[in-house]
């Protein structure tokens, strides 16, 4: 399908709606999930407009995974979190609510189930402090 970019990601990156920003650079941005199913949950996106892994090109693809793993590393050491789960939907059959390509960091405990996907807003100022955790752990 064309590409939308009247989505949130898009507007995330054009700078005409807020983020919780951990990092960016000329391909990349991730920021705090406005949502999280737990704390900690990050987001990772190219800058490159695509809604999903099958429409991107392989180089984007590459930058962006580089992202995704600085982002978990420094999303395993702040929330001191034993495992790290990558997460990506591509499509709404696969349950895709947002139509540009993002990677899902979430931290993983024993015993802790995840919060409903996409269901309630957190607090900005604990959004906030999340990602200055992440940010002061991030390595190049
Ligand atoms: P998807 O279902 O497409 O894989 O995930 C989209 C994610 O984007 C959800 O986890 C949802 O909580 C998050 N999200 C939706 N709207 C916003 C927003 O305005 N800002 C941020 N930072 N995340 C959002």
């Amino acid at each position: 399908m064309a590409y939308d970019d009247g989505n949130i990601f898009a507007k995330i990156l054009r700078g005409e709606a807020p983020a919780h920003v951990v990092c960016e650079d000329d391909h990349t941005m991730a920021f705090m999930d406005v949502m999280p199913q737990v704390d900690g949950h990050t987001l990772v996106i190219p800058r490159q407009g695509v809604e999903t892994l099958h429409d991107s090109d392989p180089a984007a693809l590459a930058h962006t995974m580089h992202t995704v793993q600085r982002v978990a590393a420094a999303v395993k050491q702040a929330f001191a979190a034993p495992g790290i789960m990558i997460a990506q939907l591509n499509g709404a059959a696969a349950g895709q609510t947002v139509f540009h390509l993002h990677f899902h960091v979430l931290p993983r405990f024993d015993g802790v189930e995840f919060r409903m996907h996409a269901r309630d807003m957190a607090d900005p100022t604990v959004l906030q402090a999340h990602a200055e955790q992440i940010k002061a752990r991030l390595k190049p």
